[in-house]
């Protein structure tokens, strides 16, 4: 794997508390490096007195870490030699037993012993760096750690496995198989064969770009499992909006309910929907009146409309339909909705033959009560289902993205395409050969196989240190 020179070197030993820091305090303080085992040895007393150095791979032993004559902790010792490890280097993880003031002072036993305080993500960088995995697999990782629901750890679990690579490789292959063709021609003007026919080639190249476009379709399924699809609570004042949301929030576990950039009256709620991760956006929040007409909610309300994955339009069935309920039905338009005729509980002076004229016919209709929980239960499930239903399925074989990987996927399509269309128009041959390099240097760059240092700092950076 083509790592870029001027990468840190990886001959310091690193040390760090691998656990969250909880209220148990019992954690692993992990080493790695070409001395971890020798600063074991000098901490470690085994309670049957052999040194780590001269302990086997893959055993665990117990004993007491001892520094400068004092019991600091009793501890479970195992050591994991290189290559066979995560990071290809000699592992030791110290596993104490008595509680963070222990924890942190073996932590500071073995910096005394030589070892370095690693780097957010410095453990999973070095693995990354020693070839064990690579890039997608490495930020497959810190997915893991910050995955938010079930099936996007799932997601997170099948990209550590490399499918997402694979698919990658793929396709980068495909770009190299016709690039060497054509640089064969190049390179052997005099023999004056065609290897490849111009219309050959442009077909070959037409069936790349799909396959990009599909790829990058497949990983907009992988963003909306990490950063949780955003369904947007529309409706005139009084509908229930607030209602609704704080009804599901208290039905399904709120993962998080502190959502940086939302304010103290929080308007948006990340819940957490059958393994799918949902922001819920209240428009009710956005307005300073009580008018829904109000200009600047109403531009808020259509920026949010362009984002949303689903709209949630709401109706009062206790009144008649207003001015205002078509306003918003045609701000909608067709995007994908569902309607909900809210207030169900009190006598009905809608139906919902008046609210289809509104709305899309493919619209679902639900009638609820926001107020007394009714039929909130089969609302959920419906969102859940069409969120899932023939894309986003059980996370096997599932590929996932992050912004990084379209932003490079994205780029590699757009010079595709752009190949494809001068190879029609009668580009030649050099300039199609240099758009291809170009194109197979982005999916290298997905890879991690052609990055520059800022990048992987910025992407370790964001592990938390330990891992
Ligand atoms: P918003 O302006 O759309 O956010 O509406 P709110 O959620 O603040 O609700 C407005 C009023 O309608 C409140 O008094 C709610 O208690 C009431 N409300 C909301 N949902 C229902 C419902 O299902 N049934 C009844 N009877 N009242 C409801």
């Amino acid at each position: 794997m083509g790592i870029p020179k001027t990468l840190p070197s990886t001959q310091d030993t690193i040390a760090a508390i691998s656990t969250p820091l909880g209220e148990g305090g019992i954690g692993i303080v992990r080493l790695s490096g070409p001395k971890a085992i020798k600063i074991a040895d000098k901490l470690f007393k085994g309670k049957d007195g052999i040194p780590p150095s001269k302990l086997s791979s893959y055993t665990i032993h117990y004993g007491h870490i001892v520094f400068q004559g004092e019991v600091l902790d009793e501890v479970i010792l195992s050591i994991m030699r290189k290559p066979k490890s995560y990071t290809r280097e000699d592992i030791v993880e110290i596993n104490c037993h008595s509680g963070i003031v222990p924890l942190r002072k073996v932590l500071e036993a073995t910096l005394e012993c030589g070892a370095r305080i690693a780097e957010p993500g410095e453990f999973t960088k070095r693995a990354f760096l020693n070839g064990r995995i690579d890039l997608t697999q490495a930020e497959a990782v810190l997915d893991i750690v910050k995955a938010k629901t079930e099936l996007a750890l799932k997601t997170a679990v099948s990209q550590l496995k490399g499918e997402f690579s694979r698919k990658v490789r793929e396709l980068r292959e495909e770009i190299v198989e016709i690039l060497t063709l054509i640089e064969a021609e190049l390179d052997f003007p005099e023999e004056d064969v065609e290897v490849l026919r111009r219309d050959e080639l442009l077909r070959r190249i037409k069936k790349i770009v799909a396959k990009t476009i599909d790829f990058i379709e497949g990983s907009k399924e992988g963003e909306i499992l990490r950063e949780g699809v955003l369904v947007l609570l529309v409706g005139k004042a009084n509908v229930g909006k607030s209602t609704l949301l704080n009804r599901i929030v208290g039905k399904e576990r709120a993962i998080v309910t502190d959502i940086p950039g939302t304010t103290r009256d929080s308007i948006e709620e990340l819940v957490n929907i059958g393994g799918v991760p949902v922001r819920i956006v209240d428009t009710a929040g956005f307005k300073k009146t009580e008018n829904m007409i109000d200009e600047e909610a109403q531009k808020r309300v259509k920026e949010y409309l362009k984002e949303a994955d689903l709209i949630i339009f709401m109706v009062d069935g206790s009144s008649r339909l207003t001015l205002e309920d078509r306003k918003i039905a045609r701000l909608i338009g067709e995007r994908r909705a569902l309607a909900l005729i809210n207030k169900i509980d009190l006598p009905q002076k809608l139906s919902k033959e008046e609210v289809k004229t509104l709305i899309n016919n493919d619209t679902e209709i639900f009638e609820v009560s926001a107020l007394k929980g009714e039929r909130i239960d089969s609302l959920l499930h419906s969102i859940n289902k069409m969120v899932l239903e023939g894309k986003i399925l059980t996370g096997e074989g599932q590929i996932m993205a992050n912004a990084r990987h379209r932003e490079c996927l994205k780029g590699a399509l757009k010079i595709l395409q752009r190949a494809s269309k001068a190879l029609g128009e009668g580009l030649g041959e050099e300039l199609l050969a240099f758009d291809l390099r170009e194109a197979s240097a982005l999916l290298d760059k997905i890879l991690g196989e052609a990055i520059d240092e800022d990048i992987l700092n910025r992407i370790f950076e964001k592990f938390c240190i330990g891992k």
